[in-house]
Order: structure tokens, then sequence, then C-alpha cells
């Protein structure tokens, strides 16, 4: 039986292989390997596809999420509130900065922050929420908005995984005071390579994120911050300039085999299997089931057996990663996130999963678990 992947990040190059030659070629012959119109001009494109005032492009999702904290001068002794369910990413660019991640337990059938869990965690030294859009789906932004707004903090969106991702109609990453994406090869507009921006419609803090990309040098050679260097390559901005009008047909796909798998889920009604709700805006970067009964594992491993490649994010919540739990956090902090993590399962998702494979995957799960 043919392999199955979680992911399959080369049928992009397949389908648009001859433009993105191109446009690599035209930026090799060019010499401008650095910034460039490349650069600007899919900051731009980006920004508008988001819905934004401005973009900034940086080296990955991870600097952009650490950019946006040092613009909004969030460091030592300031809080920030996250989910423990992410990727490590999210706490850790609020560690860099020198601040502490403060974690909020999610909700399990949207595996995101429960919002309304957050009021009783702010405190005096509490600066700013990151709300994750975990898997493709917004949290509510809505309710978390305006927690923020009665509280004056700041609202970081972690979009990494949500790249054309919509609440009530908006794009996320134009909601909170700065949006931050991912192009990593598997997020939903990937790159070949690491790649991330930063979106707000905030000039001045533009601005910050402009000079602290860059050695916190607004004029070549004079410093006003401790920045880094964190650009876009050219070559990176000229293949993700060519997929970004692929977008949202790659999403509605994924929103077709996220329908799918419901829909054959349902049919199969499989024991100790919960399947992700209905969410219109979600652009699914993963589809995530939950199976009971401490299977989880061992379904996973029959099914790679059968040459079905799934896989599990994440294992270990953040708050009992070392580093984390030296600060404190412990087993039974986050019930909901813990159980979560002991359950979860991502199916095989890309836009190009066929319907074929998609039976396989639903009728090899339900062999395992009848
Ligand atoms: C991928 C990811 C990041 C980090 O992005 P990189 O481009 O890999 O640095 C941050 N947060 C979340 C939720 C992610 O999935």
């Amino acid at each position: 039986m043919n392999k199955i992947p979680p992911f399959d990040v080369s049928q992009q190059y397949q389908q648009i292989g001859d433009r993105l030659n191109q446009a690599a070629l035209a930026v090799l012959a060019s010499g401008q390997y650095i910034g460039g119109q490349t650069v600007s001009q899919f900051e731009t494109e980006f920004a508008n596809y988001i819905g934004s005032n401005h973009g900034i492009a940086c080296n990955s999702g991870t600097d952009a999420l650490y950019l946006a904290l040092r613009a909004l001068d969030i460091g030592e002794g300031d809080e920030v509130i996250t989910s423990p369910f992410t990727f490590f990413a999210s706490a850790e660019t609020i560690s860099m900065t020198g601040a502490k991640p403060v974690f909020v337990d999610i909700e399990s059938h949207s595996f995101n922050i429960n919002v309304d869990l957050i009021e009783a965690a702010i405190t005096d030294r509490t600066k700013a929420i990151m709300p994750v859009h975990l898997f493709g789906r917004s949290v509510d932004m809505t309710k978390l908005m305006a927690i923020a707004q009665k509280h004056n903090l700041y609202v970081i969106e972690d979009c990494a995984q949500a790249t054309g991702a919509t609440f009530n109609g908006q794009k996320v990453g134009n909601i909170g005071d700065v949006g931050c994406f991912s192009f990593y090869p598997t997020k939903n507009l990937g790159g070949c390579g690491d790649g991330g921006m930063m979106t707000t419609n905030n000039p001045e803090v533009a601005e910050k994120l402009r000079i602290l990309r860059e050695h916190g040098s607004p004029k070549r050679y004079f410093h006003e911050y401790i920045g880094m260097n964190s650009r876009l390559d050219s070559l990176q901005a000229a293949l993700l300039q060519v997929k970004l009008p692929y977008l949202d047909k790659w999403n509605n796909q994924r929103r077709e085999i996220s329908d799918r798998y419901t829909h054959l889920l349902k049919e199969a009604n499989i024991p100790n299997l919960v399947f992700p709700h209905y969410c219109s805006g979600s652009v699914w970067n993963q589809y995530t089931i939950c199976i009971g009964d401490g299977k989880r594992n061992d379904v996973q491993n029959q099914l790679r057996e059968q040459n079905i490649i799934t896989m599990i994010y994440y294992p270990l919540p953040l708050h009992l990663q070392t580093v984390y739990a030296n600060l404190g956090y412990k087993k039974g902090d986050f019930p909901v996130t813990e159980d979560v993590s002991d359950r979860v399962l991502s199916l095989p998702m890309f836009p190009e999963l066929s319907e074929e494979q998609q039976n396989r995957v639903v009728s090899t799960l339900q062999k395992i678990l009848a």
C-alpha cells in the first residue's frame, strides 16, 4: 500500500513549479539577494491580503512573535498570557524578552485558549495576551478583545497556523495589535525555507518592527535599540509572491477535505473517537481527532503499520516542559490541556489529499477501533 504522508509540500511544486523556477532564477540573476523591491512588494501584497495597513517581513514565525513583543516594549518584569497547548515558540519568545509566560487552560472542542479563564490570570504585571489560532482556527476574538480593552492589554496574535483564517469575517492577524505569521513549509502559505511576517495597523509599531528586525538601526550604522538580523530573503519573498494568489484555493481545498473527513467519520460511527467541531472560518492547518481510553499511541502505531502517517501536536503541554516546570508549573495545573495532549491525533491533511486516500484513512481507523 502506498504511503499516505501527514503533509506533502512537494505537490505545490508539481502544480506551479515552472512559475517558482522563473521567480527564483529572476532573483538569482538580479543580484538583489537581501531586501529590495521583491521583499517590499511581497510585504504590500501580504498586508493587502490580510487587510492590514503594514506588513513587515522577517526570518521566521518565531522572530515575528519575538519582534512583536519587543516592539510593544514587553520585557523583564512583565507577564504575557498565552495557551499551554501550542508550539513551543509561542511561550519561548515571551521568555526570550525576559517576560514571563502565564498559561491559561484551553477549551477541548476548539483546542484554543479558554477566553473565559483569562481575566482570572490577569495581574498588575500583565502587559499582553497572545492568542494562538491553533490548527487554523481562530480564538474567540470578540470576547478576547473586550477583555484586552477593559484591562488595557496588548494583543499579539500567533497566526502561524492560520494564514487566511477569519473570525466573524475578519482575517486573523488584523484584529489585535500585531499579527504574526510563519512561512515554514508546512504552514498554509509555506515557503521553501524559513520566513515570517508581522502585520499591524499602527504606523509607529510598524516602524519599530522594521528597525528592530535590522539591528535596531533606523539608519545604517546608527543604532537606537538592541535589535537583530531577521530579514526575509529576496528568494523566499519571490517564491511566496508566486504562491500567495493560490492560498485561498488551497485553504478551500483544506476545508473540503475537513468536511469530508467529518462526514466519513460520522458515518463510520467509531467508538472512542471525537472529530473536530465545524468552524467556517478555519483554514484547517490540521484535522485533529481525539482518541480516548489510552488507545491513541497504539492507534498511531497501527496506522503507521498500514503506511498511514499521523502526527501528535502536541504530546507534552508547555507548562510541563522542563523549562516551564522549573518556573513552578506542575501536572494538574491545566487539566483540559493535559487530557487533550494524551488524546490528540492529527490525520494526514494537505490540499492535494485525494478522496481515495481519505477513504483509506477512515476505513483503516474503523478497522483498528472497531
Ligand atoms: C510554526 C509555529 C510558530 C513558529 O514559526 P517558525 O516559522 O517555525 O519559527 C509559532 N507558533 C506556532 C503556533 C507555530 O505553529
